[in-house]
């Protein structure tokens, strides 16, 4: 029988960054994750955008995340000898003279992230666009493909990840201990993306799974040093491809991916790209989201022994590394969680 601290069901970002902390704060993890290729981290464009919406608000926490998450991403990579993160600016092309306006009052009001473009007509060679570019400044571009790839072998090579399914029936929980085929554990950790909500133990958790869709497209003559947005979003991703979406659907009869949306893309793409491009591959997954968008972080009321590192929606790659050290310095050295993500909050749904 192997002993370790944590059991980790699932490596994706959550599992990943969260089993990297206790790794670092000299605790013993062992990770159990089935390689789903259509979880959220393997379909996921990878972006982090300082600001959201039509209003072009600025997301939550995001001055202390995004300093935090380009650090991680960086020593990560140094860590592991490859490149996770590009640095970069999404280039807001505007749909309408209305949303124009809105940008160019945001940026002259609060500039932090928010310019407008001063190299309009170096575009247009390669987009028709008739009402301008804003520049959203300071955004990340996350190769979560890479990331979890590459801690996945620095697992396995310290014999500490399975590439297996888990299920709980071959499991025994108590308060006391987790036991799992030939482990046991004092703790089992869910790092299960939107899986969790169909997990015994959390499926009472507000959860609004979202469903995204996004094509892989070949576009050989455009630059990759920008993120382009014009409703969709035009990404740089492995291999001289890139990655364009997404959708966001809550109310989804299939998680397959859908003609509506393939034909949707293709006729933004026809009316905006100047470029020729080739459709490579049309990719799905649901986002772990939920109703109040916050992350879902600790340990159930009634069984104690069985912890959740969830929720993070479609924010994952701003959220995690800041609470995967929050969850870490919680698990290790007892230090509060922030109330705001702490599952304490969704006590009583979870204690019925
Ligand atoms: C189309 C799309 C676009 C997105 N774009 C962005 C973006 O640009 N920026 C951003 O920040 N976020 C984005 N996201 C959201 C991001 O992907 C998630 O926030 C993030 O992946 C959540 O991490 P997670 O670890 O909770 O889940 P996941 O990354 O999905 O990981 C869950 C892991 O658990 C494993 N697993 C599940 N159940 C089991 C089981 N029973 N046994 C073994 N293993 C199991 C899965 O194989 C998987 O590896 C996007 C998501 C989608 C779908």
């Amino acid at each position: 029988m192997m002993k370790v601290d944590y059991i980790i069901v699932g490596q994706g970002l959550c599992g990943t960054l969260l089993s990297r902390k206790l790794v670092q704060a000299g605790k013993s993890v062992f990770v159990i994750d089935n390689r789903n290729p259509t979880a959220a981290g393997r379909v996921a464009g990878g972006i982090i955008n300082p600001v959201t919406g039509k209003r072009l608000v600025q997301t939550w926490l995001i001055d202390t995340l995004l300093p935090f998450a380009q650090n991680e991403y960086a020593t990560i990579g140094q860590e592991l000898q490859t490149s996770l993160m590009q640095e970069c600016s999404i280039l807001d092309f505007h749909p309408t003279m209305e949303t124009r306006t809105t940008f160019n009052e945001k940026a002259t009001a609060d500039g932090q992230y928010l310019s407008v473009s001063d190299k309009e007509e170096q575009w247009q060679a390669y987009f028709r666009f008739n009402y301008g570019i804003g520049s959203i400044n300071d955004c990340l571009l996350v190769d979560l493909r890479k990331l979890i790839k590459s801690w996945g072998q620095y697992l396995t090579a310290n014999n500490n990840l399975t590439n297996e399914h888990f299920s709980l029936s071959d499991c025994t929980v108590t308060n006391e201990a987790v036991v799992w085929n030939n482990i046991t554990a004092d703790k089992i950790l869910f790092c299960d993306g939107a899986n969790a909500a169909t997990n015994p133990y959390f499926e009472l958790l507000p959860w609004s799974k979202d469903k995204g869709e996004a094509l892989i497209v070949a576009i050989p003559d455009l630059p990759r040093n920008n993120i382009y947005k014009q409703n969709i979003s035009i990404v740089p991703w492995k291999d001289d491809l890139f990655w364009v979406g997404a959708s966001h659907d809550w109310k989804y009869t299939t998680t397959d991916p859908t003609s509506e949306f393939r034909n949707r893309i293709e006729q933004q793409l026809d009316f905006w790209l100047k470029l020729p491009y080739t459709i490579v591959e049309h990719i799905t997954a649901l986002r772990p989201a939920n109703f109040d968008r916050k992350p879902f972080i600790g340990f159930h009321p009634i069984h104690q022994s069985v912890g959740i590192f969830n929720g993070m929606g479609g924010k994952g790659c701003s959220l995690a590394p800041y609470f995967a050290r929050q969850f870490s310095e919680n698990l290790v050295n007892g230090k509060p969680l922030m109330p705001d993500v702490d599952i304490k909050r969704y006590s009583k749904i979870l204690s019925r």
